[in-house]
């Protein structure tokens, strides 16, 4: 897919499916900024794909640093057309355990982080009367999930603004999506006992865990102008897990 000439931010993109999105924006030429909670894991990231890549440093639920990295992106590029808000984090335990600062955490970086940046990119989109968000969800906050009622919750919040941000920006040539990851194969999903892996994979139509390059498919699709008259819309890239 063609990318060039847009600049694009990847938030949490050091890694894992971040960084696979990135790289597909990357190949396809677009100006790319890795953004991540850690300066030196952003420019080493960046300096590894090269080619038309910065990274930069943003804690999503500081201001300061979405401030910081809307400057200085725009001091690079001189435009944002393209936003994915990936950066997200888990801490599961069951609901009766979880503390209120595991839910503070999750639903401030997951859900609040994807607003603030959200909130910086529809100021400047609107005065270009373009501009393409994406932001990744995840199957769970379609159907909740047993030990992950905070991590649900963001992720069903995150469909809300979405839709919210669809119908306020549609006017202005602005499109937002959401992608809801199934299970895929990262360091995220790793760490998950064995039983809920088997649990997950079982009801998986396609029988394979997803790779980062499924779920980097799909952002591309929706981030490009093939994808302007898609707005508002959730696509669940899962194998067929919430058709079961
Ligand atoms: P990951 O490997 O843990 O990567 C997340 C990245 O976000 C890390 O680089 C992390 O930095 C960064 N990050 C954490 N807190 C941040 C903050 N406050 N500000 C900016 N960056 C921050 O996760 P992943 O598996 O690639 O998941 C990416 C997205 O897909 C997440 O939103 C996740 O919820 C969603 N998702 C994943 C799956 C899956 O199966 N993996 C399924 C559904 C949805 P550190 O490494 O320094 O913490």
């Amino acid at each position: 897919m063609d990318f060039n000439k847009k600049t694009v931010i990847v938030t949490g993109s050091a890694r894992g499916i971040g960084r696979t999105i990135a790289e597909r924006f990357s190949a396809g030429g677009a100006n790319l900024v890795i953004s991540d909670i850690s300066a030196e894991a952003a420019e080493t990231v960046a300096g590894e794909i090269g080619n038309k890549s910065i990274g930069l440093k943003a804690d999503v639920t500081n201001q300061d640093d979405i401030d910081a990295l809307f400057e200085k992106t725009i001091k690079e590029f001189g435009q944002i057309d393209i936003v994915v808000n990936n950066a997200g984090i888990t801490k599961d335990t069951l609901l009766i355990r979880m503390s209120e600062k595991d839910w503070d955490m999750v639903l401030d970086i997951n859900l609040k982080g994807a607003f603030l940046v959200t909130k910086s990119a529809a100021k400047l989109m609107m005065k270009q009367r373009y501009g393409r968000i994406v932001n990744i969800s995840s199957v769970v906050g379609l159907t909740g999930n047993v030990g992950q009622a905070n991590y649900s919750a963001s992720k069903a919040g995150l469909l809300g603004l979405t839709k919210s941000t669809a119908k306020e920006l549609g006017a202005r040539g602005i499109t937002c999506n959401a992608v809801a990851p199934g299970f895929i194969a990262t360091e995220m999903t790793e760490n998950l006992p064995e039983e809920a892996k088997e649990g997950f994979l079982s009801k998986v139509l396609i029988k394979r865990a997803g790779t980062p390059d499924d779920i980097a498919s799909a952002v591309a699709f929706l981030a490009s102008d093939e994808a302007s008259y898609i707005t508002g819309q959730v696509l669940a890239v899962d194998g067929g897990l919430t058709t079961v």
